[in-house]
């Protein structure tokens, strides 16, 4: 990662950018790839029709692609000013410590952001645009308001800059989220139904658990875990219960 590192720190504004551009328009393309691979997954169960993708579906998430290369852009301007300090040479205990710490925070972090989103009248209608998607598609990750992307990354910045972390933790780490959010996006389940019931317990968000929050978007706001949903009785189970 060193190298890595002293690239970014030597290269000028144009330079980060286009690095910027070349790891962003990469994540897009690999969960592009990974979903469209998944749906040919053998065994898999429907959870509901294909959502049919749009024209104004692929610009959007090539906005969003932009905002997150703008974060990225940030956050390495903030490194180079100090605000980010990025530690190296980690052993592999603390990368895996700091992999685990990174995800449940912002787990916490964006069940509140989320859940505000859907509460809040004038952030609600710059969600509705994500919530467009009933259904899902290999595109509906990223069809999001340019605000919330935006926000999401400042979010994970502020952490960074409170939480000094490795350079391999924090990209872990993104990689996780981007699995996450293209699995979660699937409208069909992928594991089998014995190792479904394992990640349930285990508080794992799967595709059905997001599936069922596009289809009921009062419920389940969790991305990583379904941890505070369960804390705070918003999981798709508990409002049933309630409801009955
Ligand atoms: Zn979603
Ligand atoms: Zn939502």
């Amino acid at each position: 990662m060193r190298p890595v590192l002293e690239t970014f720190g030597n290269a000028g504004i144009s330079e980060v950018i286009t690095y910027g551009l070349i790891i962003n328009f990469g994540i897009y393309f690999c969960s592009l790839g990974l979903y469209s691979a998944l749906n040919y997954f053998p065994g898999k169960e429907r959870l509901g029709e294909q959502q049919p993708v749009l024209r104004s579906d692929v610009i959007l998430s090539l906005v969003t692609v932009f905002c997150n290369t703008l974060v990225f852009v940030f956050g390495v301007f903030l490194w180079k000013r100090g605000f980010i300090v990025l530690s190296e040479g980690q052993s592999v205990f603390r990368i895996v410590l700091e992999v685990v710490f990174l995800t449940l925070l912002m787990d916490l972090l964006m069940y509140v952001f989320h859940r505000s989103v859907h509460f809040t009248t004038y952030f609600r209608k710059l969600h509705q645009r994500h919530h467009e998607h009933e259904s899902t598609n290999l595109l509906s990750l990223f069809v999001l308001h340019p605000v919330e992307s935006i926000g999401f990354g400042l979010m994970m910045l502020g952490v960074l800059v409170f939480f000094p972390l490795s350079a391999t933790g924090i990209s872990i780490y993104l990689v996780i989220n981007s699995l996450w959010g293209t699995v979660g996006h699937l409208n069909h389940t992928v594991l089998p139904q014995s190792w479904l019931k394992i990640a349930r317990k285990g508080c794992l968000c799967t595709s059905e658990f997001h599936y069922l929050h596009h289809q009921h978007p009062g419920c389940n706001f969790g991305f990583y875990t379904s941890i505070w949903d369960r804390v705070f009785k918003t999981n798709y189970s508990s409002l049933q219960e309630n409801n009955n």
